[in-house]
């Protein structure tokens, strides 16, 4: 077999970036699992522009416009919206939905495959598709956390991780417009648990730092405490998000995006709008090699540049906060509670970009400055973003 693009992994990264490809070059794609979206590995909580990259509205479950964040003494900041501020997908149809986008542009999805090895031959790329050789001339990574061939040829994987859990109950929240976030070192260490509403179930779920055990015993002891465990468990799901993102994300003939990558966001651990975005931005560039026919490391860094220009700070910045949160003890935890106690601080919080996180830090801090006191270090390095 050949072909221009072989894009290794097909969730939503791989397939949206071939979706993009595809019309000008010849793309395959591989998946080892026999149908996309499954298993589900995700909360499905995304901006409503990352439903719009793949007009995915038909896979929308509900729409949130704030929060309720749950500190470890009790204390909860209502947060509430000025809009529309993130939408809870069925994240098997979402990703459904950037598969037949891909096969609709003309790219062939190998279903039920593994892609067992990668090599360089000459100015070709050879992946083993289980008993098949695919000779292409380029190769996009997009094969998720574990990525093999980022390892295979030799490129750096993220620094570090999380483990969730999460589990759709029967059970109806009342407040169908807003998610509920819970902190504290006993509920989820190094993270945080989440209820998300979706109508008659609720999508309940967790992560806990890299370290710190299996998430499953932190899953059953917050369902316990929220009076939950009684109810009939829907569906659960589990799996690892990669935090720390790779700095170098292109060689010769290759670029790398989404979770192969560590693209996701360490406050957060949302990977689609950074992932699909690098995911746009590779396929853009390939485009744009082929018809130049220079595939040279050197001419392929205009994408590690573009998606560094787009998110890069972000995720650094972003990172820096994760690390002063994972030490933080639930008193921190509590100590910060209050200082965001404030009709000024919630009403900045509740303006908040999930995709830009950092991005209210300037207004966050002239709304309550004592938090400079939690870590003066960190805020000041926000402040320069
Ligand atoms: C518990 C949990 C909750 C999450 N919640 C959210 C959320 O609410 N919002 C959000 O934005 N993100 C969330 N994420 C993160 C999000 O799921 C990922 O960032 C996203 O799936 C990354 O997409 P991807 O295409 O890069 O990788 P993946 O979705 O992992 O796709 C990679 C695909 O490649 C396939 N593959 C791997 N190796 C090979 C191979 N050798 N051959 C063939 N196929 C291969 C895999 O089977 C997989 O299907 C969550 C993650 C977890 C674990």
């Amino acid at each position: 077999m050949r072909c221009d693009v072989l894009v290794v992994g097909g969730g939503p990264v791989g397939c949206y970036a071939a979706s993009i490809m595809a019309p000008e070059l010849d793309v395959k794609v591989v998946e080892e699992h026999p149908r996309v979206g499954e298993p589900v590995q995700c909360a499905g909580l995304v901006t409503p522009r990352v439903v719009e990259m793949v007009s995915a509205q038909d896979a929308v479950l509900n729409r949130v416009d704030g929060a309720y964040v749950h500190f470890p003494n009790g204390r909860i900041l209502e947060l509430n919206g000025d809009g529309e501020k993130a939408v809870v997908v069925d994240r098997g149809e979402f990703d459904r939905r950037c598969a037949s986008l891909a096969q609709k542009a003309g790219a062939e999805v190998i279903l039920g495959k593994k892609c067992v090895s990668v090599r360089r031959d000459g100015k070709h790329i050879i992946g083993t598709i289980g008993e098949e050789e695919v000779r292409s001339e380029a190769l996009l990574a997009a094969d998720g956390y574990r990525s093999g061939v980022s390892r295979q040829l030799g490129l750096a994987q993220a620094r570090d991780l999380v483990r969730g859990i999460e589990v759709d109950i029967r059970f109806k929240l009342d407040d169908q417009r807003k998610v509920h976030v819970h902190l504290g070192r006993n509920v989820a260490p190094g993270f945080f648990a989440w209820a998300i509403p979706c109508g008659d179930v609720t999508r309940v779920g967790l992560c806990v730092a890299n370290g710190e055990g299996t998430p499953q015993r932190y899953l059953s002891a917050f369902l316990e405490g929220q009076g939950w465990s009684g109810m009939e468990k829907v569906r659960t799901y589990s799996g690892i998000i990669p935090l720390g993102h790779v700095e170098r994300t292109h060689a010769e003939r290759t670029l790398l995006a989404g979770d192969a990558a560590g693209m996701a966001k360490p406050i957060s651990g949302g990977g689609l709008y950074t992932g699909m975005t690098a995911g746009r931005m590779a396929a853009e560039t390939f485009k744009e090699a082929f018809n130049k026919n220079d595939l040279t490391e050197q001419h392929l860094s205009s994408y590690e540049n573009a998606w560094k220009r787009e998110f890069g700070s972000e995720l650094r910045n972003s990172y820096r906060v994760r690390r002063v949160f994972v030490k933080m003890t639930d008193a921190d935890l509590d100590k910060a509670g209050r200082k965001f106690d404030t009709e000024k601080a919630k009403k900045v919080l509740a303006t908040g970009d999930i995709d830009f996180p950092t991005a209210i830090a300037r207004p966050l801090l002239r709304s309550a400055p004592s938090i400079l006191t939690l870590s003066p270090m960190l805020i000041l390095r926000l402040m320069r973003r």
